[in-house]
C-alpha cells in the first residue's frame, strides 16, 4: 500500500464516520488511560494461561474487564508497534521502518484527536523511540519522561499525582513503561517468590548476556536456561505489585467509574522458542507478537473474546467508545464485542525490518554511546542496496492459519489451533491455504 500523505487539514474535511451504535459499547466523555507495558508477552501472564503468581494485580484486574485472546502487535518492536496503536494504521503505510522513521505529521494520533474533542492529556513514558524525536509527543499538554529505565515506581508515583491534580475534568493519561523490557534484573523477592527451588548462581542477564546467548557464543546448564524465563517473570511480577498500587488510587478517586482503561503491550519476548534469550525485534513469531489487551469499561461485564484482533483497532475502538467520529480508513476496526462480530476472513499482519544475522552482532560491538551514529551508517548501507524500503519478515493471520514469509523469502504456515508454539511448517502439506494467505499477504503491501 502507498505511504499515507494526507495533510491535517485534508483529513478534517474527508472521511469522518460514526461507529455503528451496537458495534462497541458506549462511554461518553469518559476518561481514558491507556497502559502500555513494552515487552509483556501476552503467555506469561496468569490470565493467557502463564503461572497465576506472576501477574496477580493484573489478572485481578482483568476480571472486570474484556478479554482478547488473540491480540496482536504488527511489529515485534517498540517504534512501529507504538505507531500502530496511536494512530490506527500499520507502520509500514505510514513508512514507518526503522530508527529514522517518526511518524508522519500528517497522520494524527489518538492524543491529536482527544485533545480536539476536549481531553486533556498527558503522557509519562521512559523515551527511546516514544519521544519527541519520533513524534509521539504531539496532542499532550503534558509529555513527561523518566531517568530510569526500570520505571515502574516512578511512573506510578507521577500518575498518581498527575491524576490527583487533574482527575476532575475529562483526561486522557497515556503510560508507556520499559519495565519488564531487557536487561533481566528483577528484585531479589520476587525471583525468591518464582523460583524458590533454583540453586544456581544466576540473578539477572545483561542486555549482552542474551545477545551472546542467542548467538551461541555462550551456553547454559538446562537448569539456567529455565531460570532465563523466570528472571523475565519475576520482572513482570515487579511490575504488577507497582500495578496493584495504581490501580487502586484509581479507585480511591472513583476513576473506575467513568474511565475507559486499556492495558497492552507493543510486543513479546522470546526465551529459546525459535531461537531468541530475552530478545525481540528479529522475528514475527507468537511468542513476539501476541500481546495482552484488556479494556475496563465502567458498567460493561467482564467477557472473554478469541476473535484476533490488532493494536491498530485500539485508536478506532477508543474512539467509538466516546462515540467520537473517526477516519473510516483506518487499518483497525472497533474490537468486536462478540466473537460472531467478527468474520474468521479478516487478516492481521505484522512485520519487521530489522534481520537478527544481521543486527545481533552489530549490537554486540558497537558501545550504546556510538550506537546512533553507527546505525546510521548501517542502515544507509543497507538501504542503498535494497532501496527505500527495506526487506522485510512479514506474518498474516487468518482465522486459525498463519503464514510468515522470513527475511531468505521462504514461507512457513501453521495451524495455530493446533500447533500454537509454531513447530510444524505446513507450507507443502496445505499448498491452498499457503496461496490463499499469501494473496492476503500481497494485498497488504
Ligand atoms: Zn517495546
Amino acid at each position: 500500500m502507498k505511504k499515507i500523505a494526507l495533510s491535517f487539514m485534508l483529513w478534517i474535511g474527508m472521511a469522518l464516520t460514526l461507529p455503528p451504535a451496537e458495534a462497541v459499547p458506549a462511554c461518553v466523555d469518559c476518561n481514558v488511560i491507556l497502559l502500555s507495558l513494552d515487552t509483556l508477552a501476552a503467555a506469561h501472564l496468569g490470565i493467557y494461561g502463564g503461572s497465576p503468581d506472576v501477574s496477580p494485580n493484573i489478572d485481578r484486574f482483568a476480571k472486570s474487564a474484556r478479554i482478547y485472546r488473540n491480540a496482536y502487535a504488527p511489529s515485534p518492536w517498540t517504534l512501529p508497534s507504538h505507531a500502530a496503536m496511536l494512530t490506527g494504521y500499520y507502520p509500514w503505510r505510514m513508512g514507518v521502518h526503522d530508527e529514522h522513521d517518526p511518524v508522519p505529521v500528517d497522520v494524527p494520533l489518538l492524543s491529536e484527536l482527544l485533545k480536539r474533542a476536549g481531553y486533556r492529556t498527558a503522557a509519562l513514558n521512559s523515551g527511546l523511540y516514544v519521544d519527541r524525536e519520533h513524534g509521539f509527543a504531539r496532542g499532550f499538554d503534558s509529555f513527561v519522561t523518566s531517568k530510569e529505565w526500570k520505571d515502574a515506581p516512578w511512573i506510578v508515583d507521577e500518575a498518581v499525582r498527575w491524576l490527583k491534580s487533574n482527575h476532575t475534568k475529562k483526561f486522557f493519561l497515556f503510560i508507556h513503561s520499559y519495565h519488564p523490557h531487557e536487561p533481566l534484573t528483577p528484585s531479589d523477592a520476587s525471583l525468591a517468590k518464582l523460583d524458590p527451588d533454583y540453586k544456581g548462581s544466576l540473578k539477572s542477564m545483561t542486555e549482552g548476556d542474551l545477545i551472546r546467548l542467542t548467538l551461541g557464543k555462550t551456553s547454559y546448564s538446562p537448569e539456567d536456561l529455565r531460570r532465563i524465563s523466570k528472571l523475565y517473570d519475576a520482572g513482570i511480577l515487579d511490575l504488577d505489585r507497582e500495578l496493584g498500587r495504581f490501580f487502586e488510587e484509581l479507585n480511591k478517586l472513583g476513576l473506575d467509574k467513568n474511565t475507559v482503561i486499556v492495558l497492552t503491550s507493543d510486543h513479546g519476548q522470546g526465551f529459546g522458542e525459535h531461537g531468541l534469550w530475552g530478545l525481540h525485534t528479529y522475528d514475527v513469531y507468537e511468542e513476539l507478537i501476541r500481546v495482552p489487551f484488556v479494556v475496563k469499561l465502567p458498567q460493561a461485564s467482564a467477557k472473554e473474546l478469541d476473535s484476533p484482533i490488532s493494536l491498530t483497532d485500539l485508536v478506532p475502538s477508543v474512539l467509538a467508545t466516546l462515540r467520537l467520529p473517526y477516519r473510516s480508513d483506518f487499518d483497525g476496526k472497533p474490537l468486536p464485542d462478540e466473537d460472531s462480530a467478527i468474520t474468521a476472513e479478516r487478516s492481521i499482519h505484522a512485520q519487521t525490518a530489522i534481520n537478527r544475522e544481521f543486527s545481533l552482532p552489530y549490537r554486540l560491538e558497537v558501545k550504546p554511546s556510538d550506537r546512533k551514529k553507527s546505525m546510521a551508517e548501517r542502515l544507509s548501507i543497507r538501504k542503498s542496496n535494497w532501496g527505500r524500503i527495506p526487506r522485510t519478515e512479514k506474518s498474516v493471520r487468518a482465522g486459525k492459519y498463519k503464514l510468515i514469509l522470513k527475511f531468505d523469502g521462504t514461507f512457513e504456515l501453521y495451524d495455530l489451533e493446533k500447533d500454537p508454539s509454531e513447530k510444524t511448517n505446513l507450507s507443502s502439506q496445505e499448498p491452498n491455504v499457503a496461496h490463499q494467505l499469501k494473496t492476503l499477504m500481497l494485498q497488504d503491501r
